[in-house]
């Protein structure tokens, strides 16, 4: 096994990508004391958050993630000045918005008595069976997002938790909802796993999400997405670390430090660019790592906000069109049988009806995109397009420009989107919990100086920063205990 060669040892440790999970690494392990630098391939900084003028002039898009309960949610992000270093959250007045054919939207708002009304003859299950776990939120989102092992510090929450969240989406929908459109409501939380809902654990991403929405809200940062990545980076400048853009990590050699070095690369890219500093075991079981569905996402700059049907769909930030949960169901299986469904489930995100930084003042921005097979090369913006104007009539009007990403677009704008896989790897029940590689510590290689710290490892895909602050936890030879809350 070679050692990474001790070029000029300008820093005390390194990573390598600047997504919100290579910051949030580069900054816990300044936190410590730590000379950290961090280099990006790309020209600017952010990984999936950045924002983008992909459309016309005046209009801002965010390329890649856009609703960020994970992100204010966070164990380690929440405990940053992240407010001082300009990041400021927008909360529409609901979180979800369910639209349903002939039927009023079913919505989701932060108050869960609120959320409860809507629900008809579902509110007092919704009430009775959430409450105790909206109530012990804070607990939840900090043992569910640690990496498998510890102890949790609510056990007997979590294994309630556990028993409504390890069965697949479909089942625990029709078990506990009585009502068809509560259980198309819940199949949209669950269809963010981007797995098929009659798998686990499908139901435990939908319910986290679901939770996050009553625990923190689904906001976004005022300005677009790359508000993050840039009060990090402006964090980490203030305690002494630096970055380097436009730096293409291909090979050790380009590592200037001997001391740690965390990958928020691909499990695949970690073992080519340390060839046999890694054993060849361990490589090719990184190799061998599985991805999930791609995304085919499509911008809009709009000439005013979407006219929904159902006019309180418009206050909600994330809409989710699809239909009931049968529908769902059958439109989340199609891409892990190669194939796109007629109507499939679009998650539609409209940042522009609430921040009036995205758009002229008058316009608005949204964008919505759905699961498609890895690696997929078409164009769906017909059926995208087809399945809001369902909604809304009158959309395809108010579009002025739209901006189209095919899974192979994701691919070649970030080479972590293996396939267009935006969630770092197949979330099934082999991946999710013991990613990439079954091991105790999972930020951890064979080679002591060598870590993992991308959405490929634990808690998986979202922009949330734990998987770095783990993997900090673990280059700085710490036990894997979530951060001490602010
Ligand atoms: C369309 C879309 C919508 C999404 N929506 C949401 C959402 O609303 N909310 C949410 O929480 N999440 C969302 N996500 C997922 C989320 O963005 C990602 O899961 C998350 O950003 C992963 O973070 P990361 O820090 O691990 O890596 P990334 O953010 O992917 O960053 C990886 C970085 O590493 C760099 N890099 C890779 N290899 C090298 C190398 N060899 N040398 C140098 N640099 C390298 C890349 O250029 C990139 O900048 C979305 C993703 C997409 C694509």
């Amino acid at each position: 096994m070679r050692a990474p060669p001790p070029a000029a040892a300008a820093f005390d440790a390194a990573v390598v990508g600047s997504g919100p999970n290579g910051l949030a690494a580069a900054v816990a392990l300044a936190q410590a004391g730590r000379k950290v630098v961090v280099y990006e391939a790309s020209e600017t900084i952010g990984g999936s958050a950045r924002t983008l003028p992909l459309t016309l002039p005046g209009f801002r898009h965010d390329v890649c993630s856009a609703i960020h309960p994970m992100a204010k949610g966070s164990p380690f992000l929440s405990t940053l000045p992240l407010a001082e270093h300009g990041l400021t959250w927008i909360d529409p007045p609901a979180t979800v918005a369910h639209p349903l054919d002939g039927q009023p939207a079913v919505l989701q708002y932060r108050e869960l008595d609120r959320t409860a009304e809507t629900l008809g003859a579902d509110r007092d299950r919704y009430a009775g069976i959430v409450g105790p776990f909206v109530a012990g939120w804070s607990a939840l989102s900090r043992d569910g997002m640690a990496p498998v092992g510890g102890i949790p510090s609510r056990p007997v929450l979590m294994a309630r938790f556990g028993l409504h969240a390890m069965v697949p989406a479909t089942t625990l929908g029709r078990t506990i909802f009585r009502d068809e459109r509560t259980r198309a409501w819940w199949g949209g939380f669950a269809a963010h796993s981007c797995l098929p809902l009659d798998r686990s654990p499908s139901a435990a991403i939908g319910l986290m999400l679901l939770l996050a929405g009553h625990g923190v809200g689904w906001p976004f940062p005022r300005g677009g997405a790359q508000a993050i990545p840039d009060a990090l980076a402006s964090l980490l400048r203030s305690l002494g670390g630096e970055i380097r853009t436009g730096v293409h990590i291909t090979d050790l050699e380009q590592i200037e430090t001997d001391g740690p070095v965390l990958f928020q690369t691909s499990p695949p890219a970690v073992a080519e660019i340390c060839g046999d500093a890694l054993p060849e075991r361990y490589r090719r079981r990184l190799q061998a790592f599985r991805w999930g569905p791609g995304i085919f996402k499509v911008d809009w700059a709009l000439s005013q906000p979407i006219p929904w049907a159902d006019p309180t769909v418009g206050r909600a930030g994330t809409v989710h069109l699809g239909g009931d949960l049968d529908s769902l169901a059958r439109s989340e299986r199609a891409p892990w049988q190669g194939r796109v469904d007629e109507r499939p489930f679009v998650l539609v995100c409209q940042p522009g009806a609430f921040d009036e930084r995205r758009a002229p003042a008058g316009r608005s921005t949204a964008w919505g995109y759905i699961h498609v097979p890895n690696g997929d090369r078409q164009d769906h913006t017909a059926i995208v397009e087809a399945a809001v104007e369902r909604s809304a009539p009158g959309f395809r009007d108010c579009i002025l420009a739209r901006h189209v990403m095919t899974a192979t677009d994701f691919a070649v704008h970030n080479d972590n989107y293996v396939g267009g896989d935006v969630n770092g790897g197949a979330n099934d029940l082999d991946q999710l919990f013991t990613r990439p590689v079954a091991r105790l510590d999972p930020y951890s290689t064979p080679n002591p100086r060598l870590f993992l710290c991308s959405a490929s490892t634990p808690p998986g895909g979202g922009v949330h920063g734990m998987a770095g602050w783990y993997a900090a936890q673990s280059a700085l030879g710490r036990p894997l205990r979530p951060p001490e809350a602010a």
